[in-house]
């Protein structure tokens, strides 16, 4: 009888897409799960500008959410630098947009005026229409690809190697991540391996804070110059907003 080979599911996953990407964010530092989300937000802003300028299903979401979010347009514009190009991409993408912002207020500059006759008892019954702006649909894309490299993490989290990797790595999932992560009954090595990380941060916190005492040597390593960045980054993460 020959020995054959049967591959698992594991090892066949770790030749997928999913654990590649989840093996080189564990690679870097800050939170693996939202530095995947990144990679595909300036991914799929960077196409926005390139491909889809033309695009009539982007211009209706740009309409419909009146333009991009505040971090969406930094990232917006950082893209349509790293274009070389000197803001053509937006500036088609904004023109109609700001033509019918222009008649939007035009339109309620109107009714404020008329209202402004009205007296003072019917001012007060007359609701005027405003627009309500928050989030936009590169938000929604963000939000799909955190499902998605959340999920990834979650298939991989019982595995020996990727806690390994992750125990051994400069990386920190973050509160919010690690709340999805446990919200999904991630495996408890998971979180064992965050809390080693989290005491560790405790431990270089009060060193750091400690140190600066007169009679101390001032004598900070690298980690506790840079502790209470950590500490403040882990709760803050990059999309908690
Ligand atoms: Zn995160
Ligand atoms: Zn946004």
């Amino acid at each position: 009888m020959t020995d054959i080979l049967i591959e698992d599911d594991m090892t066949r996953a770790k030749r997928g897409i999913t654990w590649m990407r989840l093996e080189e964010a564990l690679g870097g530092t800050g939170c693996p799960i939202c530095s995947q989300i990144e990679r595909s937000e300036k991914h799929y802003l960077g196409n926005l500008l390139y491909e889809y300028v033309l695009d009539v299903g982007v211009r209706k979401k740009l309409h419909r959410e009146h333009g991009f979010c505040t971090r969406h347009a930094q990232l917006a514009l950082e893209a349509e630098k790293e274009l070389d190009s000197d803001g053509l991409h937006l500036a088609t993408m904004f023109e109609t947009v700001i033509e019918e912002n222009r008649r939007l207020l035009e339109s309620q500059s109107k009714q404020l005026e008329i209202m402004a006759k009205e007296t003072k008892k019917r001012r007060k019954k007359i609701s005027l229409h405003s627009i309500d702006v928050s989030k936009c649909f590169v938000c929604d894309f963000v939000k799909e690809s955190e499902g998605i490299a959340t999920h990834g993490f979650l298939y991989f989290a019982n595995d020996k190697e990727l806690i390994d990797i992750y125990e051994k790595s400069e990386t920190l999932v973050c509160f919010r991540h690690l709340q999805m992560l446990v919200k999904e009954k991630v495996s408890a090595q998971i979180i064992d391996a965050t809390l080693k990380k989290v005491n560790k941060i405790n431990r270089d916190l009060s060193n750091f804070i400690r140190k600066h005492d007169y009679q101390s040597s001032h004598d900070y390593t690298k980690d506790e110059l840079r502790s209470y960045r950590t500490a403040v980054n882990y709760f803050a993460g990059d999309y908690r907003w």
